[in-house]
């Protein structure tokens, strides 16, 4: 049993912060880019005022972070939970720079959050919410500004919401303002996939390096929303063998292999994975220790920590979620041998796929799914030999190569374009 997790080891922006620092560090960052690269460019605060369904009249604090506009207009998810704050939306924002930067988009790095439980509100009430959040901060946003996303408890019909506040207030209909959208308002073919099926193509490029058969590749999956339900299906289709997968209310895990079909029409009733019959039951953080090939944590932050990292079985890390591992635990898996795909190229298919979209929406001219998916293909497996060749190259893991490509390119432009003073 190592020692017990700090509040500093799950915090997700100092995760972001110390990975920051070692990179740049390697990378000889000068002091000047070092500062101005580890601040973001704007920070957001607004507090809305909201007519609740009982006529009361409530006030909700909410953030949007713009980390960076250096490569081109900032991006990232809005979230909605209890636990949202300050630091956390500052930490993702800047990991949404280093994302966008790896797959090399042209996007910054941005993200929101409003402080609120969406599971105790009505409808009504989530509209009015969204809707006054973004006339508040509607100066800053825009498809040539920021453009925002869905993230945790946000979905397509939020995003829908934001487009038509948006609208209505520079008179004309502007889908490239948010992406994520749903399909009959500027959406892009394959979007709800993309994540799940980056993690796939990540997966895959791991296994290709190891000269690993997908039939013969044990899976476990935490975490059973979007990117984790799409991962399992098309990693299912695709010839893994699902071997555990897991939600917040317990999981399941067989080593024979589950029935993803049935686990499908379970979660469909059930609304979880726990209580499946074809597997033995198992805690949603134990299936992270159970025998595998291929580990993807799917669904929240700082789940693989310096408790529990000695006991990961996996031989190859695929992150889905964002911020799964902390930096002790990155040393350990190292120690380990444990292949990592780190979160900002694994989990990049969501942010590709968003790219498309704001690209489709402004010409107006939509691509097949087939389309849209092999130009995903094209983007992750080029991404994940930049990183892998460039940590190969500088002798670091796959993390800090990932981050010292995405400093390295952010810094690259913010040089070329000047400090405008
Ligand atoms: P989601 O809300 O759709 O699903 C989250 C899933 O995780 C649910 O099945 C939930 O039951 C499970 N979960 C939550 N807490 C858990 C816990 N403590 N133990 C086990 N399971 C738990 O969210 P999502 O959109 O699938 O996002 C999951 C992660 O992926 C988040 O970290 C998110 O930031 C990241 N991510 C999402 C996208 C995207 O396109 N949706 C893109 C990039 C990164």
């Amino acid at each position: 049993m190592g020692p017990v997790e700090t509040q500093k080891e799950l915090s997700v922006y100092e995760s972001m912060a110390a990975r920051f620092d070692v990179a740049a560090r390697k990378l000889g960052l000068d002091d000047g880019l070092y500062k101005y690269l580890r601040t973001p460019n704007r920070e957001i605060i607004v507090h809305i005022p909201v007519v609740m369904d009982t006529g009361q009249l409530e006030v909700f604090d909410a953030f949007r972070v713009q980390h960076s506009i250096a490569r081109g207009p900032s991006k990232g998810g809005i979230r909605y939970s209890p636990d949202v704050t300050l630091d956390e939306i500052r930490g993702l924002a800047a990991e949404m720079t280093w994302k966008c930067a790896v797959v090399n988009i042209p996007f910054g790095g941005a993200k929101g959050g409003i402080i609120c439980d969406p599971h105790k509100l009505s409808q009504g009430e989530l509209e009015r919410i969204t809707r006054r959040y973004t006339a508040e901060i509607l100066d800053y946003i825009g498809p040539e500004r920021d453009v925002p996303a869905p993230d945790v408890n946000t979905n397509e019909q939020v995003m829908a919401w934001i487009m038509d506040t948006y609208s209505m207030h520079v008179r004309h209909t502007v889908t490239a303002s948010v992406t994520g959208k749903p399909l009959d308002l500027g959406g892009s073919r394959g979007r709800r996939e993309a994540t799940g099926r980056g993690c796939l193509v990540a997966c895959d490029e791991a296994l290709r390096r190891f000269a690993r058969e997908r039939a013969s590749t044990r899976v476990i999956v935490q975490g059973f929303g979007n990117v984790g339900s799409q991962a399992v299906r098309l990693m299912h289709e695709a010839g893994y063998k699902i071997v555990g997968v897991a939600d917040v209310e317990g999981g399941v895990y067989n080593p024979r292999g589950l029935d993803i079909p049935a686990l499908f029409e379970h979660a469909g009733e059930a609304k979880t994975v726990a209580g499946f019959a074809g597997g033995d039951a198992i805690g949603s953080r134990e299936i992270l220790e159970q025998d595998c090939e291929v580990l993807l944590p799917a669904a929240t932050e700082s789940v693989i920590t310096s408790q529990n990292a000695s006991r990961i079985k996996a031989r190859i890390l695929v992150e889905g979620a964002n911020s799964p591992t902390t930096p002790p635990a990155d040393e350990i898996l190292f120690e380990h041998g444990v292949f990592v795909v780190p979160d900002i190229l694994a989990n990049a298919g969501g942010v590709t796929v968003s790219y498309f979209e704001w690209v489709q929406d402004r010409q107006g001219y939509f691509w097949p799914e087939a389309d849209v998916n092999a130009r995903l293909k094209h983007i992750l497996v080029n991404a994940f030999n930049d990183v892998v060749g460039y940590g190969e190259k500088h002798n670091v893991n796959n993390r800090i190569a990932a981050y010292m490509l995405a400093i390295d390119r952010v810094a690259f432009t913010t040089k070329l374009r000047g400090i405008y003073a």
